[in-house]
């Protein structure tokens, strides 16, 4: 263990029991802050660049323009530009890069905050923490950890599955019109906004399922603070996006949720179960390379089954991939109407900070989604009664009457 993670684990630790001073009194002041501060920042170094000027590979790795040569500081990042995907950290041989942990400042939140702080965990959740800790298990723990409430981003997952297929509908009416899905990756969001700006035409402007669930804990409960908990780094930045600024307060990974619990000593195999499932197999299997597209389907389908054009799907995972499926758009070699890319291989299952492998991910995300009640959105009554909530007594009136789950993509 380095001394940058014995500094972050004695620094949980005593977050975690509630002390007031956390860091011990010869910590490094810079290394403290990026520890326990609160801020917008995704990777931070940890020492001296020492690479020579024209050979940086931290910098040729990243596709965003984000790492600039700064002098004799070696390296800066231009936190404004990271996506948060993590390449530069992989190829520093120094170890001198590190993705922020915002974990430390999420306990003082419930210790501290006299609001509800409610957790939104992402459909990649399942086995994360082992094949006996089912997501009735995970509630337990995150009360037990003093979250208000536990919400599966999955159930927003299909309220966007309805408005992406509700989108197509009213889209896409002959052979020359397609669709790549808004929602969900904020890498291949990025990658469209920042790369291949002439296909936002083509892209809804919708929400992710993090940010619909965000937004709907604050129109419900406006003083809640939101934390998401996932396999991605992205999301740290996507949170910060001038239009989507304000859903969610804190991103953690289901890397730093197991660093707590294993500084508060909680076996969450032996907890109680919480409750049932509230999404459907299709929002489940977002987390999986091919589950929105396969949701997107299934749903427009069962809306519409008599279209005349119908929807062909394909998919890509992995910036690589991605990049190519979108030149083949552009060369007009389109072999499919609506598009679903997810940056990391495999889906959100093969995220930077899953716990358990891809295919080990699928498997349990599959099994789990198997056990729902509910095949698709349009089944799943606990979406019917969180519209209600909001004041919508259909899908449809709320899909066309609210802008709740819109964004901007050109801002
Ligand atoms: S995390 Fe990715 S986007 Fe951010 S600076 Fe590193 S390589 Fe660039
Ligand atoms: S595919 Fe990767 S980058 Fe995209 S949302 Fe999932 S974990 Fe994040």
């Amino acid at each position: 263990m380095d001394s940058l993670d014995e500094l972050y684990y004695t620094m949980l630790k005593n977050a975690a029991d509630n002390k007031k001073e956390i860091a011990p009194e010869d910590a490094d002041p810079h290394m403290v802050d990026c520890l326990a501060k609160s801020d917008n920042t995704l990777i931070f170094r940890t020492k001296p660049c020492l690479c020579p000027p024209d050979d940086r590979p931290c910098i040729d790795a990243c596709a965003w323009d984000a790492v600039k040569a700064d002098g004799e500081n070696g390296v800066t990042i231009d936190q404004t530009q990271c996506v948060g995907c993590q390449a530069c950290v992989d190829v520093c041989a120094l170890d001198a890069l590190k993705t922020k942990k915002d974990i430390i400042p999420v306990v003082r939140e419930l210790h501290e905050y006299d609001g509800p702080v409610y957790a939104l965990v992402a459909p990649a959740i399942s086995g994360q923490f082992g094949p006996a800790v089912t997501l009735g298990k995970v509630r337990t723990a995150l009360k037990k950890l003093g979250f208000t409430g536990v919400l599966e981003v999955a159930a927003f997952a299909d309220i966007l599955t309805l408005k992406e297929a509700l989108e197509f509908d009213r889209n896409i009416h002959d052979e020359n019109d397609f669709q790549l899905t808004s929602c969900c990756c904020p890498m291949w969001i990025a990658m469209i906004k920042k790369l291949y700006h002439q296909l936002l035409p083509n892209v809804p402007g919708s929400v992710s399922p993090m940010i619909a669930g965000g937004r709907t804990v604050k129109a419900l409960h406006p003083q809640a603070k939101t934390v998401f908990i996932g396999p991605c780094m992205a999301k740290k930045s996507e949170k910060n996006e001038p239009d989507l600024a304000g859903a969610i307060d804190y991103v953690l990974t289901y890397q730093e949720l197991s660093d707590l619990l294993t500084v508060t000593d909680i076996d969450m195999a032996s907890l109680p179960e919480d409750s049932l499932p509230h999404a459907s197999k299709t929002g489940i299997c977002y987390a999986y390379a091919g589950g929105v597209a396969a949701a997107v389907k299934t749903t427009l389908e069962k809306l519409n089954p008599q279209r005349a054009v119908t929807i062909r799907t394909r998919r890509a995972d992995g910036v690589p991939a991605c990049k190519a499926m979108i030149n083949d758009i552009l060369a007009g070699k389109r072999d499919g109407n609506f598009f679903e890319g997810m940056g990391c291989i495999g889906g959100c299952v093969g995220g930077p900070r899953a716990i358990i492998g891809k295919d080990e991910g699928k498997e349990h995300v599959q099994a789990y989604g198997d056990s729902s009640h509910y095949e698709t959105p349009m089944d799943n009554p606990y979406v019917i009664e969180m519209l209600k909530r909001l004041g919508f007594t259909t899908i449809e009136e709320f899909l066309t009457k609210s802008d709740l789950y819109d964004r901007n993509l050109d801002g």
